[in-house]
This record gives structure tokens, C-alpha cells and sequence, in this order.
């Protein structure tokens, strides 16, 4: 059984699937082009981004590519990523999806809001699976999302 959960971890990530939870800082307020899914105006401050890795490398590599920036802009998140810095990586390994559960559970925050709609959330049915948070995360969000 993998059932490995890193808090606060940007290495170390296992090579296998999983889901993930970025935590972003935005310094300051910023207008932003993101593909074709339009254009926002994003406030400064936390943002958290749920995603899933199944693809080669797992974990590891789709994370490693969120810290570094992407050299191409595929994904939403690779646009907001030249302008905000990933300040952790909450990850928990397995093949299951867990992307948009944790997105459903990040938007019943109190004050969490939708910059972008459909940001990261193309192919499913979530409002986004980017939220601007009011506060400082890294104190509620294990709760919230039952990783610790
Ligand atoms: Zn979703």
C-alpha cells in the first residue's frame, strides 16, 4: 500500500501518482492573460491550486515542474506561476483523483473566492481548482483536507 502524505514538502515527492495541493503567494495585484480561458484580474495574496499526477514520473516530476516554471505555458497554473511563488506542496499518493474533492472542500472556506472560473477545471464539473484564500492556509488546511 503507498499512502505516503507530505505537509509542507517541496522535495522528497515520490515518483508515483497522486494529488496535490499548491500554495501560492501573489505579491501584489496583477492582470493576467491565461490561454484562452481569459483574462482575470487576480488579487495579491494566497492562493490554493488542486491538481493530480498519474502521468511518467508522478508526483516528482509534475511538482518539480510547478516549482521550477514550466519553459512552455500549458497548463492555467503555468501562467499564474511566472508571477506567484509556490510556498509548499501538500501531497498524498494514489492512483484516485483527489483534485477536485480538495477543490470542493477549499471553496467551502470562509471567504475563499473564484478569481478564474474553470481555472485548472477544463474537464470536470468544479467552479475552479484555483482559490484565493484570505488567510494564511497552512493552519486550517490540513483539517480541512484530512491530510495529517
Ligand atoms: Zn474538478
Amino acid at each position: 500500500m503507498s499512502g505516503n502524505v507530505g505537509w509542507s514538502a517541496k522535495q522528497g515527492l515520490p515518483a508515483r501518482a497522486g494529488s496535490y495541493v499548491l500554495v501560492l503567494y501573489l505579491a501584489r495585484t496583477a492582470r493576467l492573460q491565461i490561454g484562452r480561458l481569459g483574462r482575470f484580474d487576480f488579487l495579491a495574496g494566497w492562493y490554493l491550486y488542486t491538481g493530480s499526477a498519474r502521468g511518467p514520473g508522478g508526483l516528482a516530476a509534475r511538482v518539480s515542474r510547478h516549482l521550477h516554471g514550466a519553459s512552455t505555458l500549458h497548463w492555467h497554473i503555468d501562467y499564474l506561476r511566472r508571477v506567484a511563488s509556490v510556498e509548499e506542496v501538500w501531497w498524498r499518493e494514489g492512483v484516485e483523483r483527489r483534485e477536485c474533492e480538495w477543490a470542493q472542500a477549499i471553496g467551502g472556506w470562509p471567504g475563499a473566492k473564484v478569481i478564474a472560473p474553470r481555472f485548472g477545471a477544463s474537464d470536470c464539473g468544479c467552479a475552479t481548482h484555483l482559490w484565493w484564500v484570505a488567510a494564511n492556509p497552512f493552519d486550517i488546511g490540513s483539517i480541512t483536507l484530512g491530510a495529517r
